[in-house]
């Protein structure tokens, strides 16, 4: 199958070259036919499985040939980055049609986004707080909507953001397509897609599973092992990207501190962060400044880096869907991926819990064997940069054990000695690091929509 398939717009299908998609991923397959035809859908799929072209093609579509500088597409996600990302989608494969989107998201001035809109919008990408912000002040107009995707549901959900949405719901036409996407279907979401959809055509893809791209190991440790543990994980891996995820944003924050007290070029994404900050550290990830980011898991929320190739749980997710969403976002769009999770004996239950979700044992890899392999044992006689633009990468081939060829020489010619000094410091600055933490659509009903078989 390939998107011509689909019978798009020629200039829809011009933005989808010029991404360089060749063949639709499968909730693109299931959930573009029943969208071109107007269909309400309940789609549950994870992130990383396109699933932004899957509503953002069908939307353009749409819209293409009807009237302009109204409002006529709303999208909302949970998050500033998800918003952000929804919105380049739409302008990247709507690139030659046009059309316009508006991304609305709080913590920046309101002003320059009540100015795009004035400047007339089809497509609004909000988060429904700064949304509602808007409505109250009378700068969006929602009464020309035609098509409206609820994006991550179980997020918006996660984050309280229920009350709001049920307020958005009461400035949208009832005629109107209703599209919405979810990782997961608790009782809440259920419900809320029974009141929302009409006649939904039902999508799952790959249902609460990682992708199958995404190798997956475990690493025992000790509580006051995890900052080592991450360095030497660092250090013998073959990484590209690597995102590091923490359960708070001060973890976040001292292990990215740490990090970069032990050479690596790392940044962190928490909440506390402004703004500018966020887009930052999202940017300098993306661009390969930073190959190192450290998150937590709201904050991680709609990045989209395809490049990603190691996710590493420095805490353990607090839930199997967490999990799931962390993974997420490696191994995507096909790219193969790693993820590591450091395990403590505390997180015994949730190691069940994971393995039942996937419906296999998790492989478990002792520290101890990382740190006496041969990768390793030749660590101890290199130098070990103190401050090396990246970490370096190991290859497969050394991971399996077979001989390298020796690595080039660092930058500043740094001794063995201080090599070994460096590994001491990583722990000391872990450690060191740690004390200073612990502070329809307008589509009318008549056009029944045809179903898939
Ligand atoms: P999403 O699940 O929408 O966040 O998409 C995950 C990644 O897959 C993004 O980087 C998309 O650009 C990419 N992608 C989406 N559809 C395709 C496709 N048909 N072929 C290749 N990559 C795709």
């Amino acid at each position: 199958m390939d998107f011509s398939t689909f019978e798009l717009h020629p200039r829809i299908e011009a933005g989808v070259r010029a991404q360089g998609y060749d063949t639709p991923t499968p909730i693109q397959a299931k959930a573009i036919p029943p969208a071109l035809e107007g269909a309400d859908i309940l789609g549950l799929a994870q992130t990383g499985t396109g699933k932004t072209a899957a509503f953002a093609l069908p939307i353009l579509d749409y819209l293409i040939d009807g009237p302009r500088t109204r409002v006529r597409a709303l999208v909302i996600a949970p998050t500033r980055e998800l918003t952000h990302q929804i919105h380049t989608a739409f302008s990247a494969l709507g690139a030659k049609t046009g059309l316009r989107s508006v991304p609305i998201y709080g913590g920046v001035n309101i002003n320059p986004q009540i100015r795009r809109l004035q400047g007339g919008a089809e497509i609004v990408v909000a988060c429904p707080g700064r949304l509602l912000d808007h409505l109250q002040q009378g700068t969006v107009e929602l009464s020309d909507v035609e098509v409206f995707v609820l994006d991550e549901a179980d997020r918006l959900f996660d984050m309280g953001f229920l009350p709001d949405i049920r307020r958005i719901l009461t400035r949208l036409p009832e005629n109107r397509q209703t599209l919405l996407f979810s990782a997961t279907m608790p009782p809440d979401i259920r419900k809320l897609a029974t009141e929302i959809l009409f006649d939904p055509v039902m999508i799952e893809v790959d249902r609460a599973r990682p992708a199958e791209t995404v190798a997956h190991a475990i690493y025992p440790v000790a509580e006051e092992e995890k900052g080592e543990a991450l360095v030497q994980l660092l250090y013998r891996s073959e990484t590209e990207s690597v995102l590091v995820f923490t359960r708070t944003k001060r973890r976040a924050k001292r292990v990215a501190a740490g990090l970069v007290s032990a050479g690596f070029d790392a940044t962190c994404l928490q909440g506390n962060l402004s703004q500018r900050r966020r887009q930052e550290a999202l940017d300098g990830f993306r661009s390969g400044k930073y190959p190192i980011l450290v998150a937590t898991d709201i904050a991680a929320r709609g990045i989209d880096v395809s490049s990603i190739s190691h996710v590493i749980n420095y805490d353990m997710p607090d839930t199997v869907d967490a999990y799931t969403h962390r993974i997420g976002r490696t191994g995507r769009a096909a790219r193969t991926g790693d993820a590591f999770t450091l395990v403590t004996p505390a997180d015994a239950s949730a190691v069940r819990a994971i393995e039942r979700m996937m419906g296999c044992r998790l492989e478990r890899r002792p520290l101890d064997a990382l740190q006496s392999s041969p990768v390793n044992g030749r660590a101890a006689v290199d130098p070990v940069p103190r401050r090396s633009p990246r970490p370096r990468p190991v290859s497969r081939r050394e991971e399996s054990g077979t001989p390298a060829p020796r690595r080039r020489r660092r930058r500043g010619g740094q001794s063995k000695r201080d090599g070994r000094a460096g590994s001491a410091v990583h722990s000391a600055t872990f450690a060191a690091a740690g004390r200073r933490g612990a502070r329809s659509r307008g589509r009318p009903r008549s056009r029944s929509p045809r179903r898939l078989p």
